[in-house]
């Protein structure tokens, strides 16, 4: 595997590519790599004559400065399970060659998603998919892959690149892999790491009561019922500290009531245990 921290070195590799008629692959990430972002990788594989993989923590998503602090860094072993993997590129750029204008606000160019990105993470964590835009442009950009992979844990991010992309005619097949999960149900993340073993012990709480809440919604439970039982069992949980749980329409993230079909829905969950903030979904078609 060849490692980049270039622009310049990356692009003269795409070139080459095109030239020679190769299809590209990419896996843009934040590192910590686990399960689930080689999920992704092997997709690509599969898919693709060459893969690459960015590791990028990226500043301007992060709206909460701790959380940036915090985020873990292990390039070490992150080079080896991509060379176990088989990636054939590893981007690694630093902050001033992904930003090299800088990153504070009157140097960047902004994006507006609409209604998409106002409810659940996007009304929680203020900037964040401007950010997410911001960087995935660029990355686009600089890769010009012809599909790009991204994980559909995090529902809401995938669906705003999936418009971005369409709207910004980019001409990239973006897709989603199914969220990966340890064998205890929790969902694959680079913040488990910061649990503590006696939260990592709670944590899968989140997904029994979401799975239980699929399960009662496929039984035609009325969604605002299951609803405020899985509330109930957070508020009764004093370990959790809910920041939303929604039952959600796929195509618009907004709340749904009644159920119509044919049509899908998500349920969608953040939530706090100690310091770490998790998030789940679980789709139901
Ligand atoms: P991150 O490094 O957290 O930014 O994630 C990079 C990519 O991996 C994103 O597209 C995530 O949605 C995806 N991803 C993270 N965790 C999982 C998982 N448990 N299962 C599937 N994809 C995931």
């Amino acid at each position: 595997m060849n490692v980049f921290n270039k622009v310049s070195t990356l692009k003269e590799f795409v070139n080459n590519c095109k030239f020679s008629k190769k299809t590209i692959g990419f896996v843009p990430t934040m590192g910590a790599l686990h399960e689930g972002h080689l999920t992704l990788i092997r997709q690509s594989k599969k898919e693709n004559d060459i893969t690459i993989c960015s590791i990028f923590v990226n500043p301007t998503q992060f709206n909460n400065a701790i959380d940036l602090k915090h985020y873990p860094i292990k390039h070490t072993e992150d080079k080896a399970l991509l060379e176990d993997a088989e990636c054939d590129i590893l981007f690694l750029p630093s902050v001033e060659e992904m930003y090299p204008s800088g990153i504070e606000n009157k140097n960047l160019v902004g994006f507006l998603f609409g209604d998409i990105e106002k409810q659940l993470e996007g009304a929680f964590r203020p900037g964040h998919f401007n950010g997410v835009g911001i960087v995935v442009s660029k990355l686009f950009h600089m890769v010009n892959p012809d599909k790009a992979y991204f994980g559909l844990k995090d529902l809401q991010q995938f669906l705003i690149i999936r418009k971005m992309t369409k709207e910004l005619s980019f001409g990239i097949e973006v897709i989603g892999v199914p969220t990966v999960r340890e064998e205890d149900g929790l969902a694959m993340s680079s913040r488990n790491l910061r649990l503590t073993s006696d939260e990592r012990a709670k944590a899968p709480f989140i997904y029994e009561v979401i799975s239980e809440m699929k399960n009662k919604i496929n039984h035609s439970q009325a969604p605002k019922e299951v609803l405020d039982w899985g509330i109930q069992k957070f508020q009764k949980n004093t370990s959790f500290h809910l920041e939303y749980l929604e039952i959600v329409n796929t195509s618009d993230l907004k709340p749904v009531e009644p159920y119509q079909t044919p049509n899908a829905y998500a349920i969608v969950i953040a939530a706090h245990l100690g310091k770490v903030r998790l998030i789940d979904n679980l789709l139901i078609e």
